[in-house]
């Protein structure tokens, strides 16, 4: 599978996500997939289309070099900026990427410290909104 070109393939799985959300936001998912009496649902095809280009895909998190796997993480890994300028796995996203994006925010001003402090402390006395 080395001759599919891999920005084409993220293009259509992304559009696969879009096309997955929209078919459950405006109620289509649980409708046929024809009016042959099939059981088979839009969402089944869209999901079956979506699994096939996931696994012809293979993400490695590009801070600790491990396989994503794509059943089991977040579509195709995290955004890993400013780390990185491409994808992560969860545990590298939640270790690496976003304190480092809380420390880069904090250290732009002070106004964003305060913020930051504040909503720190709501969210441990359970006041977070
Ligand atoms: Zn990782």
């Amino acid at each position: 599978m080395s001759n599919i070109n891999q920005n084409e393939l993220n293009s259509a799985i992304c559009d696969m996500y879009d096309i997955q959300k929209r078919i459950k936001i405006h109620k289509l998912a649980d409708l046929p997939k024809d009016d042959e009496g099939s059981e088979t649902t839009i969402g089944n095809c869209v999901n079956d289309v979506l699994e096939f280009l996931v696994n012809l895909k293979k993400v490695v998190c590009s801070i600790c070099k491990k396989e994503i796997d794509p059943k089991k993480e977040y579509q195709l890994g995290h955004n890993a900026e400013p780390v990185s300028s491409e994808r992560c796995c969860t545990k590298c996203n939640y270790e690496h990427v976003i304190p480092v994006r809380i420390a880069d925010i904090v250290s732009r001003n002070k106004s964003s410290k305060n913020k930051l402090n504040k909503f720190v402390d709501d969210l441990y006395s359970g006041g977070a909104k």
